[in-house]
């Protein structure tokens, strides 16, 4: 299966329409591989790769695609929101002078002592950031 139909696949299953800006976005996000990515840093391979596509698409379709289960939304330095292509439960390094985030396995954190939640709530998620800087 060519890569472009494996992504239609993955949008059309996720329930999305695969439309040209969200194959051209999936193609840069589903590699295989686990990235954490930026709008703005999407819009520079995009360009790289002699295309052009507004911020504000580009926004539009990782928001639809975390809206559908395909990414996880991660808060990283300066109210900037990086998307996840690992939905597994897992922490994250975060390197406050570069805004990278590194995937730490669940297996390497246990947490003790939570306190118990409000009454009427449920846990949903827990997720642990370290932030991270290079020392002196
Ligand atoms: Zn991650």
């Amino acid at each position: 299966m060519s890569g472009d139909a494996k992504i239609i696949e993955v949008l059309k299953d996720a329930g999305l329409r695969p439309t040209k800006q969200r194959i051209c976005v999936g193609r840069l996000l589903f590699t295989g591989k686990h990235q954490h990515v930026s709008a703005d840093r999407l819009q520079l391979q995009i360009r790289e790769l002699g295309q052009k596509m507004a911020l504000a698409t580009i926004y539009n379709c990782l928001h639809q695609f975390h809206k559908a289960g395909l990414l996880k939304k991660v808060n990283a330095v300066n109210d900037v929101i990086m998307f996840d292509t690992n939905l597994s439960y897992h922490h994250h390094f975060l390197n406050v002078d570069t805004g990278e985030l590194t995937d730490i396995n669940k297996e390497a954190v246990s947490i003790a002592g939570l306190p118990s939640l409000p009454d009427g709530f449920e846990a949903l998620s827990m997720e642990l950031t370290i932030r991270v800087k290079p020392q002196i």
